[in-house]
């Protein structure tokens, strides 16, 4: 099967999670709550917890309870000195070069933030383009709305040619049953929930053959 569109999610995926910078947003997301929304520290896991699992993220929970800016918050969380954590991947990049099929970045996070950390991996060339929050509006993944708009907006009719990479397994569920290839970074482990898994996206080869003109 030669699929022709890839889509791959952002963070954590395409750089891992021991680089740190999930765990400094994460860090960002805290002082938000607590800066701007006045949590006290010890209420903040719990109510993190119960917009993720009510809302699908933190934003969207803030933005339905308390009609938070959505750039407002997207910026605070974002203001981070990428170079501290991402350095130039230039494995990553020959890797993502040696597949002919369109690729899109598609991210719960907005493109000001993917577009910033691409530059610091040096990958943007390898993307025609990023499907953000904004794209997706009023939905995030793992609804199957969202899953939908970015076919539509990358002119994609059949989710069977297109493959899902994400490290969420969340997404890649709700992928698999729209009849996306679905591939997880992080994790090797076989599942239900996804067809193959990789433990980093520059193992990618294992999961999806390239292209032989291409390698
Ligand atoms: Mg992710």
């Amino acid at each position: 099967m030669l699929y022709k569109t890839l889509f791959i999610d952002l963070d954590e995926t395409v750089y891992p999670s021991s680089t740190g910078l999930w765990e400094a947003i994460r860090q960002r997301i805290d002082l938000f709550l607590h800066e701007k929304m006045h949590f006290s520290w010890e209420e903040i896991p719990a109510t993190r917890q119960y917009l993720y699992s009510n809302y699908g993220t933190t934003l969207r929970g803030l933005k339905a309870l308390y009609h938070i800016d959505e750039n407002f918050y997207l910026d605070f969380v974002h203001d981070i000195p990428l170079q501290n954590y991402l350095k130039p991947d230039p494995e990553l990049r020959r890797v993502l070069k040696s597949y002919p099929q369109r690729k899109f970045i598609f991210t719960n996070a907005d493109a000001n933030h993917a577009k910033r950390v691409l530059e610091a991996l040096q990958i943007s060339d390898c993307f025609e383009d990023i499907i953000d929050i904004h794209t997706i509006t009023p939905y995030c993944k793992p609804m199957p709305e969202a899953y939908h708009i970015a076919l539509k907006y990358s002119g994609e009719d059949d989710a069977a040619k297109c493959v899902l990479i994400d490290d969420t397994v969340g997404n890649l569920a709700t992928a698999r049953e729209s009849g996306f290839f679905t591939i997880r970074v992080g994790s090797d482990e076989p599942s239900k929930e996804y067809h193959q898994g990789i433990k980093s996206l520059i193992d990618l080869p294992l999961a999806l053959k390239p292209h032989p003109l291409f390698q």
